[in-house]
């Protein structure tokens, strides 16, 4: 593959369109374990309202919530 330059392609997390001018939209901080970046087409971003469920699941194990044994 001959390319031009290596673009930062991401797929939207709205869309699910992969654009090469992706917009952080949201940030996931795992509790243990290195987290990801989320995504967002230009056109897209503004209209991500919150967090896609994807966050939600993984922030079941957030450490600043102690459990109960
Ligand atoms: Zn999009």
């Amino acid at each position: 593959m001959t390319g031009p330059a290596r673009r930062p392609v991401r797929m939207c997390v709205r869309c699910d369109r992969l654009t090469e001018a992706p917009v952080l939209v949201a940030e996931v901080h795992a509790g243990s374990g290195p987290g990801f970046n989320v995504y967002a087409c230009p056109e897209c971003a503004p209209h991500v309202p919150k967090p896609p469920d994807a966050l939600d699941l993984l922030a079941t194990g957030r450490p600043d919530r102690p459990r109960d044994r």
